[in-house]
């Protein structure tokens, strides 16, 4: 905020009055910052990946391709690195298209309970095929739903999406044993989603952060997982397009728990439809 102040001063000296104009620039200087950050984040992302699979390839031109095991690993690296740009690449066009507003929202009217487990059995159905490998860590996700069917219009597609990236991290972070517990629930003319993990939690320094663009608590490591620091940039704007609201609430070392709501009209009981005569 600019702020103008002139004193209105008779000629005797007196002040007789005070005009102050303000300017709201902020908003316009923040959007307009953002915007120059993002632009030398996205070339600062896609370079280190970028460099590093250059280095790979001349390591290999320079005679590591005659190598038995050196090349395929060096080949391994530069196929993961190559992948994970790409998936960047996709998540800055769809993120492009929600900022833009012109990504299509394909709304349908579903039975929320329905559609989260049918997201949940296909992690469930993971964790089976996974739990004979011994070196992979163990985990368990509980439900907790509220027995009333909660019926929204949402973009399936999307919000699967929204809830397949907040899976995927609560799993990510969970310690080997972990529970992840998933909880649907309606409150004033809200219906709330939860997933918890028991994983290192968020820092409070930066809880308010994670849902920013490139935001990574540990960059290397995130890296490693093949993240790129989008998935909750994303899933923040699929939630505002539905105009819901995502937040997290974490204790360092104790696990996060992420919460979506988005809003919900009761359906009434006792219509025509429901009328046995
Ligand atoms: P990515 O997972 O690709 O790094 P995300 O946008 O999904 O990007 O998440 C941003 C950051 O938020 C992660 O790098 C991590 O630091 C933090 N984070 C997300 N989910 C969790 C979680 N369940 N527990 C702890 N930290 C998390």
């Amino acid at each position: 905020l600019h702020v103008d102040f002139s004193l209105i001063q008779r000629e005797t000296g007196f002040i007789s009055g005070i005009v102050c104009v303000l300017h709201d620039v902020t908003e316009k200087e923040k959007n307009e910052r953002e915007r120059r950050e993002f632009v030398s984040n996205v070339s600062h992302e896609l370079r280190t990946p970028l460099t590093s699979v250059r280095s790979y390839i001349e390591a290999l031109t320079d005679g590591a391709w005659k190598d038995e095991k050196l090349a395929p690993q060096f080949l391994n690296v530069t196929q993961e690195e190559t992948d994970r740009m790409i998936r960047m690449i996709n998540e800055l066009l769809s993120l492009s298209r929600l900022d833009q507003g012109t990504a299509k929202m394909e709304l349908e009217y579903v039975n929320f309970n329905e559609f989260f487990s049918y997201i949940l059995n296909r992690f469930d159905m993971m964790i089976k095929t996974e739990q004979s490998d011994p070196k992979k860590k163990k985990y368990r996700i509980k439900r907790e739903f509220t027995k009333r069917d909660l019926w929204v219009e949402i973009d399936t597609d999307k919000m699967m999406q929204v809830i397949d990236n907040i899976m995927n991290n609560a799993i990510k972070y969970s310690p080997d044993g972990g529970v992840i517990t998933t909880r649907l629930m309606e409150s004033h003319n809200n219906l709330v989603v939860s997933i918890s993990d028991q994983g290192l939690g968020i820092p409070r320094k930066d809880i308010s952060k994670v849902f920013d663009r490139f935001y990574r608590v540990d960059k290397a490591r995130s890296r490693k997982q093949g993240g790129t620091g989008l998935g909750l940039a994303i899933s923040k704007e699929v939630v505002a397009a539905h105009h819901g609201r995502i937040w997290v609430d974490s204790a360092e070392g104790r696990g996060s728990t992420f919460y979506i709501s988005l809003p919900y009209q009761p359906y009434e009981d006792g219509g025509e439809w429901n009328e046995e005569n």
